[in-house]
C-alpha cells in the first residue's frame, strides 16, 4: 500500500467489491480518490485536503453541502416517519411539497408526480406522454424525438431518446426514438451566454415529422440547456421554434430540466430562463440539494385532467405507474427544506449576481492551448478540449485530475471540462477555480 491508500483505510478487497458507476474502475482502484466529508463549497478527502466543489456534486448541491436547514429537516423526518407507502396512502409532506414545487414552475405546470431520480423522471414523462395519447384515442402516437448529444439518464427510455453514443452502443436496441441534430455549429464557437445563431436548426424537426408523420409521434424531449454533453445553451429563438412546431403538429414537448430546474440558470427553471413552456418537465438533483435521491415530473393540468376524466370503478388507478420510493417522506422533507432555503437565502438571485463574473472568467480561458470552444449560462459552463490523436477524452481526463491534485473538483465528460459552481460561491472562489483549470491546461504540454 502506498501512503495515499493507507490514508483512506480501505482494503483492496473492499475497493474491488464496489463496481463503480461511470468510472474507470481499474484506474480508480489503483489510485483511489476518496471523499470523506463535505461542508459548504468544499469536500474533504481522505488525506484531509480541502477540495472546492466546482460541479456542486453532480449539479445537485447548489446550496452548498451539509446545510443545517436541510440536515435537521431530514433527521427530524426520519425519526417521525421513516417510510410511508405512497400507493393508496399519503403523508402530509408529499402534498405540501407538490404544491411548493408548483411555486417554482411556469404558468400551467401544476401537477407533480414523484420519482426517485432523474432517470426515473424521464421514464415517467415518456410513459405519461404515450399514455396521454392513448387516452385521447391516438394510440399510434408512440415514437419519441430526442436530440444528438442529449442526456436523459440511463434507463432504456432515456437511453433511447438520449444522443450520446458512448452511453448507448453497449446496450443494443432501445425504444422507438429518432433524433434531431444538436445545436453546436461553427458560428457559435465561444458564444457568451446564449448563442445568437442557430434557431433555424429547430426546423429539422419539421423534416423529421414530414418523414415519420405526426400521427406516430408522442413527444419531443430536449434539455433546454444540454448539460452532460458539455453545457450547450440553446440558440436564441430555437426553443420557441421547437414549441411552435410541436403545437402545430399536436406533439408534446418535454423539457428535461434535471440540471436546469431550481436555480442553476439564475431562474426558477430553464423554461423561465428561456421563455418557453413545455407540456411536461422532468426534474431531480437540485430538488433535494442532492441530499436524498428524488425526482419529480411536472405536468400541465390538461394532461393530468385527461387521465382523471375517465370514469371507472373506485379502485381503478388512472395511471398504473409509480415507485416504491415515490414521495419518500425523508426525500420530501429534504426537498421542502431545500426549496425554502433557495427562497429564504435568495440563492437564485445570487446565481444572477455572481454569474456575470463566472462568465467573464471562464471566457478568459479563450486562447489557452487545446481549448477549442467555451460555453456558459447561469452558473454552469464548459470548455471543449481538442483531442489528442485518437484519444478524445484523454486530455479532459488529465485536466480534471490535475485540478483534483490542486484541490478543485471539476468534471470531464467526453471532450469537455464542465463546471457547475455552487450558488453560494464567493467571487474569489470563482477566480481560484478558473485559475486552477487554466493552470492545469497549461501543464498538459
Ligand atoms: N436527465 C438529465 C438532463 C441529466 O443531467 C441527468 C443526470 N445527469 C439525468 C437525466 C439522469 O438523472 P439520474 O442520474 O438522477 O438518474
Amino acid at each position: 500500500m502506498n501512503e495515499k491508500q493507507s490514508a483512506h483505510g480501505l482494503s483492496q478487497a473492499q475497493l474491488d467489491s464496489f463496481w463503480m458507476p461511470y468510472t474507470g474502475n481499474r484506474q480508480f482502484k489503483q489510485d483511489p480518490r476518496i471523499i470523506v466529508s463535505a461542508e459548504g463549497n468544499y469536500y474533504t478527502d481522505a488525506d484531509g485536503r480541502k477540495i472546492f466543489d466546482g460541479l456542486s456534486g453532480l449539479w445537485t448541491c447548489g446550496a452548498g453541502h451539509s446545510r443545517p436547514e436541510i440536515t435537521e429537516a431530514v433527521s427530524k423526518q426520519i425519526k417521525q416517519l421513516d417510510y410511508s407507502p405512497s400507493f393508496q396512502f399519503g403523508h402530509p409532506k408529499a402534498f405540501e411539497l407538490a404544491h411548493k414545487i408548483t411555486e417554482f414552475m411556469p404558468e400551467g405546470l401544476n401537477r407533480v408526480f414523484f420519482t426517485g431520480s432523474g432517470s426515473e423522471s424521464v421514464e415517467t414523462a415518456l410513459k405519461i406522454a404515450r399514455a396521454y395519447w392513448r387516452k385521447k384515442g391516438m394510440a399510434s402516437k408512440t415514437r419519441f424525438i430526442g436530440r444528438a448529444k442529449g442526456y436523459h439518464g440511463v434507463n432504456f427510455g432515456g437511453l433511447s431518446v438520449g444522443g450520446i453514443s458512448a452511453n448507448r452502443t453497449l446496450y443494443g436496441q432501445g425504444i422507438d426514438a429518432i433524433h434531431m441534430p444538436h445545436t453546436m455549429i461553427e458560428e457559435n464557437l465561444f458564444s457568451v451566454g446564449m448563442p445568437q445563431k442557430g434557431a433555424y436548426i429547430a426546423d429539422e424537426l419539421e423534416s423529421l415529422i414530414a418523414i415519420h408523420d405526426a400521427s406516430n409521434i408522442a413527444a419531443v424531449i430536449v434539455e433546454p440547456l444540454a448539460g452532460s454533453a458539455g453545457v450547450i445553451p440553446p440558440p436564441q429563438g430555437y426553443l420557441k421554434r421547437l414549441r411552435e412546431i410541436c403545437d402545430k403538429h399536436n406533439i408534446l414537448l418535454i423539457f428535461d430540466e434535471v440540471i436546469t430546474a431550481f436555480g442553476r440558470m439564475g431562474s426558477k427553471t430553464g423554461a423561465e430562463a428561456f421563455g418557453v413552456i413545455p407540456d411536461l418537465m422532468t426534474t431531480a438533483k437540485q430538488l433535494t440539494n442532492g441530499t436524498v435521491p428524488m425526482g419529480a415530473v411536472i405536468a400541465k393540468q390538461e394532461i393530468y385532467d385527461t387521465f382523471m376524466a375517465e370514469g371507472g370503478p373506485e379502485y381503478m388507478m388512472e395511471i398504473p405507474h409509480g415507485y416504491t420510493y415515490s414521495a419518500h417522506p425523508v426525500a420530501c422533507a429534504a426537498a421542502l427544506a431545500t426549496l425554502n432555503l433557495l427562497q429564504e437565502d435568495k440563492l437564485i438571485e445570487r446565481v444572477n449576481s455572481i454569474s456575470p463574473h463566472f462568465q467573464k472568467l471562464i471566457h478568459s480561458l479563450k486562447g489557452s492551448q487545446y481549448v477549442s470552444d467555451i460555453r456558459d449560462y447561469g452558473l454552469t459552463g464548459a470548455l471543449t478540449i481538442a483531442p489528442a490523436p485518437g484519444e478524445p477524452a484523454l486530455r479532459p481526463y488529465q485536466i480534471a485530475m490535475k485540478c483534483w491534485e490542486k484541490g478543485f473538483y471539476v468534471r470531464y465528460g467526453g471532450d469537455t471540462i464542465q463546471l457547475g459552481l455552487p450558488f453560494t460561491t464567493e467571487l474569489n472562489e470563482i477566480d481560484n477555480v478558473i485559475n486552477a483549470v487554466g493552470d492545469s491546461i497549461n501543464e498538459l504540454s
